[in-house]
Formats: C-alpha cells, sequence, structure tokens
C-alpha cells in the first residue's frame, strides 16, 4: 500500500497564561492508502489535537511547533488557508462526535451537502441535489428525498450521524478523520454506524483515522493501533498483536478495564491514578507514577518509541534488551 499520510515528529503546544501544555509531543506514523487506523487513549491523550493538527484546525492558543505532514507528498504545515480549505472536505474528510453541533440548524440537510458538494466539485444545483440523494442512500437513510428536505432537528441522532457522514463522504475523501464517531448513539446505531464506515472504506478506499477511547469500537473496525498517553505515542501495532500481547503497561490497563462480552463475570480493574496534569509531565516515563512495573530507571529516564519488530513499536523499558510478555510478569 502506498503512503497517503506521513506524520512526522509532530509537535502542537497550547501556550496558555500557566505554561505551555504539550500535547502533542512528538508523534509520527503513516496512513496507507485503504488503510484503517485508530489512536486510542484516554481523553486529554492528545488524540483529538493530532487529528486537528491534520486537518489544520488548531486553533489559538495551539499551535504546531514542529514536525511535518505530508499527505500526497505535500507538506501541509506549508500550504496557506485558502490552499488548507480547499483541501478539507475535499482530499481530507472530518467527522465528529456531535454531529447537532456541527450541522447548521437553520438549514435544511439536502441543503447543507449541496452547498458542500458545490463548493468542492464545480457542478450545477441539479447535479449536486442528485448526487446528495445518492450519498444519503448510500449511508442507509431511508427516503433519502424527504430527509434531503428535512431540517436536523428532526432527526435522530443516528440520523444526523449518518448525514454527517454523507456529507463528509460526499467529495470523496481520501482520508476520512472520525473523532469519536459513535460515542454519543445507542449500542444498535453504533454497529451501523461502524459497519457503514467500513463499506465505504471497501467500496471507495477512503482511508480511515479513527480517533476513540473504546477499545471495542477498536476491535471492530482497524487493522493497525495506536495507544496514546500524555501527548505521546506508547504503543503501534496491528489490531490483533495488540489484543492478543499489549507491551506497554497502558495498553494493557487499559485491556483490563474494557468490558469483554464473554467474560461477564470477571472483574474489571481500572487504572490507577489519573492523567498527569500536563503542565508538569513527569519526568522519565510518563506513565510511571501509575505504572505497577516501574522500576527504577522509569523514575529517570523518559524511553524512546522502541522498535520490537517491523509491526510492533513500544515506548516502555521493560522491553529494552529482550521482548518481555506482560501476563507472566503479572503472574510471577
Ligand atoms: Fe512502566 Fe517503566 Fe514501562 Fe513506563 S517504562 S510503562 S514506568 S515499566
Ligand atoms: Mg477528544
Amino acid at each position: 500500500m502506498t503512503k497517503l499520510l506521513e506524520v512526522m515528529d509532530l509537535k502542537t503546544h497550547f501556550h496558555t497564561g500557566s505554561g505551555v501544555v504539550p500535547s502533542v509531543d512528538g508523534v509520527s506514523f503513516d496512513i496507507k492508502k485503504g488503510e484503517k487506523i485508530a489512536i486510542v487513549g484516554e481523553s486529554g491523550s492528545g488524540k483529538s489535537v493530532t487529528s486537528l493538527s491534520i486537518m489544520g484546525l488548531v486553533g489559538s492558543p495551539g499551535r504546531i511547533e514542529d514536525g511535518k505532514l505530508a499527505f500526497e507528498g505535500k507538506d501541509l504545515t506549508k500550504l496557506s488557508k485558502k490552499e488548507m480549505r480547499k483541501l478539507r472536505g475535499n482530499e481530507i474528510a472530518m467527522i465528529f462526535q456531535e454531529p447537532l453541533t456541527s450541522l447548521n440548524p437553520l438549514f435544511t440537510v439536502g441543503n447543507q451537502i449541496s452547498e458542500s458538494i458545490k463548493l468542492h466539485q464545480k457542478v450545477t444545483s441539479k447535479v449536486a441535489k442528485q448526487k446528495s440523494i445518492e450519498m444519503l442512500e448510500k449511508v442507509g437513510i431511508p427516503r433519502p428525498d424527504k430527509i434531503f428536505s428535512s431540517y436536523p432537528h428532526s432527526l435522530s441522532g443516528g440520523m444526523r450521524q449518518r448525514v454527517m457522514i454523507a456529507m463528509a463522504l460526499s467529495c470523496n475523501p481520501k482520508l476520512l478523520i472520525a473523532d469519536e464517531p459513535t460515542t454519543a448513539l445507542d449500542v444498535t446505531i453504533q454497529a451501523q454506524i461502524l459497519e457503514l464506515m467500513k463499506d465505504l472504506n471497501e467500496e471507495l478506499e477512503t482511508s480511515i483515522l479513527l480517533i476513540t477511547h473504546d477499545l471495542g469500537v477498536v476491535a471492530e473496525m482497524v487493522d493497525t493501533v495506536m495507544v496514546m498517553y500524555a501527548g505521546q505515542i506508547v504503543e503501534h501495532t496491528d489490531v490483533y498483536t495488540l489484543f492478543r500481547e499489549p507491551k506497554h503497561p497502558y495498553t494493557k490497563g487499559l485491556m483490563d478495564s474494557t468490558p469483554k462480552v464473554h467474560m461477564l463475570d470477571e472483574e474489571l480493574v481500572s487504572i490507577e491514578g489519573t492523567v498527569p496534569n500536563p503542565l508538569s509531565m513527569p519526568k522519565g516515563c510518563r506513565f510511571h507514577p501509575r505504572c505497577q512495573f516501574a522500576m527504577d530507571k522509569c523514575v529517570s529516564e523518559q524511553p524512546e518509541l522502541m522498535e520490537l519488530n517491523d509491526n510492533h513499536k513500544v515506548r516502555c523499558w521493560l522491553h529494552e534488551e529482550k521482548e518481555v510478555n506482560l501476563h507472566d510478569l503479572v503472574k510471577s
């Protein structure tokens, strides 16, 4: 697969009255054409800021301090506001958690989708309307001609989210960034929306960057996973490897605190402590105050993201000399 997006050592910091918040602190990864990849982490881990940085939507007091964002070889950080606006929607589209706040209540659904189509493609209103109805149909909306003339508030949450996806995909983007796209929806609708995104990925080869705190959604959806903690990637591998044998204690903690359908009576263990105050990040490994495996070295030296093999990276001293199985460590 060819690389669509390359993120290289991205640093996005917020300059607040109390100091500098390193929300994204040296993040690197790439997304290939047609790939589905997820960033997982608790709130405040930097996952949303990573996606906003790619979209060129980081607002003051935040700014990209350093790093490169190459989309099909073009450096996004070097584009003008106008060039970036053109790219957004056309080549990269984004859907958010709250469809009601992202849709304009004053205009009909159809009006908003066709405006977005007209903005990015040079087509007549008639063609734009036709395309909009096709798109609504594609995202599984019944009676799309009727929904076309409806206002957002008259639709259910699931319908609005479908409308958002239709709008995001109406310009056939190469990359779809979905930030907690199903968090506000009930489980059935959530499953439908995820299924829909998977279909579109297969049919149109749209690459997907999914931002979520939910490992269940990750297991359903993606090929590759990055786990973020305190502004950094702490683990990066394919979804099967991650679930079979997580190498970072934080990843393992996330898994132990995620309910599994087939283990209903097993006790869920939550990760002790809270995410660190970003204004005073812990020295050494940023996870050490919460880590059950922490050693002396962890308190003083910050681990790099180490390559265990071609397909698995982890930021943890435990694996410095040789790969360790965390399940065995817990038992012993
Ligand atoms: Fe835990 Fe140390 Fe690994 Fe950090 S480096 S996750 S503190 S064992
Ligand atoms: Mg978020």
